[in-house]
């Protein structure tokens, strides 16, 4: 069996026969140290000694000892724990702006919907501009946009169009599309709608951007 003096490092052949089961105060001779020699750990020649699972038939090598195992295992498990977390924030990140990735990627709508995560279009960052209203006869008709105020694409909202009366009484209600199923980012979709009001008669149109679930 080898030796290694823990002081210098010398490597000794000696004969095994020679260290008992419980160990024996050796000296080394070259640096003179003395150490007790035990008879499991000599395998620095029996590298198939080295293998992670140890333990076998009496003498796990330098290289595995306990501890180095459970350090091994702490910084495995560490690395889990880091990509599970990373994989968890992905994941919220992904279902918190859902609405915004499905804008990009509408073939994802529906698998969304269908794990209960419903995708519903950002009114916050939808305005209703350019409102004009005309009529023909009895029909007036309105036409608009639906403006992204956002930084990025949005999904198009349903509009509630709304007309009332000068005492404030609904004479007409529907809900319409705009142009487009996305707006991009600081863009504009057009709506047209026709509806049938007495042109004699004050009318008040509002037109609110609804937050309906969205299905493709
Ligand atoms: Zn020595």
């Amino acid at each position: 069996m080898l030796l290694t003096c823990p002081h210098c490092t010398t490597i000794f052949r000696v004969d095994a026969d020679l260290i008992p089961q419980d160990g024996q105060t050796v000296r080394c001779s070259i640096c003179h140290h003395v150490w007790i020699a035990s008879p499991v750990l000599p395998s620095a020649n029996q590298p198939d000694e080295k293998s992670a699972d140890g333990g076998g038939a009496g003498s796990p090598g330098y290289a595995v000892t306990p501890l180095s195992m459970a350090r091994d295992r702490l910084k495995h498990l560490w690395k889990l724990c880091l990509a599970a977390l990373l994989a968890a924030s992905l994941a919220s990140g992904v279902i918190m702006n859902r609405g915004m990735i499905t804008a990009y990627l509408p073939f994802l709508i529906n698998g969304f919907d269908r794990i209960g995560l419903s995708i519903r279009p950002a009114v916050a960052q939808l305005q209703v501009v350019g409102l004009n209203a005309s009529y023909v006869g009895d029909t007036m008709r309105l036409s608009g946009g639906l403006r992204n105020i956002g930084m990025w694409r949005t999904h198009a909202a349903d509009l509630r169009v709304t007309v009332r009366g000068a005492d404030g009484m609904i004479m007409q209600e529907t809900v319409i599309r705009p142009d487009d199923d996305v707006i991009d980012a600081q863009a504009e979709s057009g709506f047209f709608v026709q509806l049938a009001v007495e042109a004699g008669r004050e009318a008040h149109v509002t037109v609110t951007p609804l937050a309906n679930r969205l299905y493709r």
